[in-house]
């Protein structure tokens, strides 16, 4: 079975219970900029995305 990218929004902000997963990792990158910005008003990079919210599972 192929690998998923995740992204927990709880991890960020402990009151949200947004969840991504998907085996196309710019995808979840999309889905979850577009999340913390129009939720939670924060702008993060790619890069931030990827290093610190994205687990493998
Ligand atoms: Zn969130």
């Amino acid at each position: 079975m192929a690998q998923a990218h995740k992204l927990d929004c709880e991890a960020a902000a402990a009151e949200c219970r947004f969840i991504i997963q998907s085996e196309d990792e710019a995808e979840v990158i999309e889905l979850a900029k577009r999340h913390m910005w129009d939720v939670h008003g924060q702008d993060y990079t790619d890069e931030e995305l990827r290093s610190k919210h994205l687990k493998i599972v």
